[in-house]
């Protein structure tokens, strides 16, 4: 839920309600106040929410590497991965396909099992990268909700 506000442009980050919205006297971060709150800023670089973070882009990274992709690292790259993670893998998939032409063309009913079996292997990993996606911005949201009811506090 939270990530599909995210994909959709809709999630209030500083930077979108100071821009957009006017609702923001600033589109700094208020959890560190180092940098403008983008949803780059959210997902992969803030800071204060990096004992959030580190443990699920790890896993993000682990699933990639499995597969032989290669793995988010850069802020951007990390964020793309969280949005829209399902997409870059079936655009990787398709990829893959073009560097094995010697299996998709062929009609040998081996070579289709193959084919077959590194499409359900895919398959899971799709599931497992929005999974582990969709829970890191779920807890990132929660963890910043929490932060700033404590800096309203104070
Ligand atoms: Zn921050």
């Amino acid at each position: 839920m939270t990530r599909a506000r995210m994909l959709v442009g809709r999630y209030p980050v500083q930077e979108i309600l100071h821009s957009v919205y006017q609702k923001a006297d600033s589109p700094t971060c208020q959890l560190c106040c180092t940098d403008t709150e983008t949803l780059e800023h959210l997902i992969a670089s803030c800071p204060s929410l990096h004992h959030i973070r580190s443990r699920f882009v790890r896993r993000l990274q682990e699933i990639y590497t499995e597969e032989g992709w290669p793995a988010p690292e850069t802020p951007a790259e990390i964020t793309s991965a969280t949005l829209n993670g399902a997409i870059f893998m079936l655009d990787s998939m398709v990829d893959n396909r073009h560097n094995q032409p010697e299996l998709s063309d062929s009609h040998h009913p081996n070579d289709v099992n193959i084919n077959h079996c590194i499409y359900v292997s895919q398959g899971v990993s799709i599931t497992n990268v929005n999974t582990v996606a969709n829970l890191l911005c779920h807890k990132l949201h929660l963890a910043r909700e929490l932060l700033l009811a404590k800096l309203e506090d104070e």
